[in-house]
């Protein structure tokens, strides 16, 4: 949008331009041109001052989507305080063994420490 802007302020002045020079040549006066150029610049400039706020208009446009694609905050995990803490109750069966390495309760029939894989 804002190229076509742009594009159109450059044939506007091109041709005012060119016109201008057309019409001194055959009235072989420089007043024509003068003219062209005067009606023509103001043209040129509303169709770049155009072509910039749909420049500007674009880049909110992408920021915003940027904003919206951005990942939310991880939320934090609320800690509980020490005195609260309870440690998981394990209920010890006939014939479990603890591990030597990092002392887990396994069950006999694991030849493996659940937590570290130390053998029994
Ligand atoms: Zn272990």
């Amino acid at each position: 949008m804002e190229s076509t802007c742009k594009i159109t302020a450059a044939i506007l002045l091109i041709l005012a331009f060119v016109v201008g020079i057309v019409l001194a040549s055959e009235s072989s006066s420089f007043l024509p041109f003068v003219y062209c150029l005067a009606g023509g610049f103001p043209s040129f400039l509303l169709f770049y001052a155009l072509g910039k706020i749909f420049e500007r208009l674009d880049a909110q446009d992408a920021l915003l989507v940027q904003m919206h694609q951005a990942p939310a905050a991880p939320e934090l995990h609320e800690k509980i305080p020490d005195s609260e803490y309870k440690p998981p109750v394990v209920k010890r069966e006939p014939g479990d063994w603890t591990c030597p390495q990092c002392g887990a309760q396994n069950k006999p029939t694991e030849l493996f420490c659940k937590d570290c894989g130390t053998y029994r």
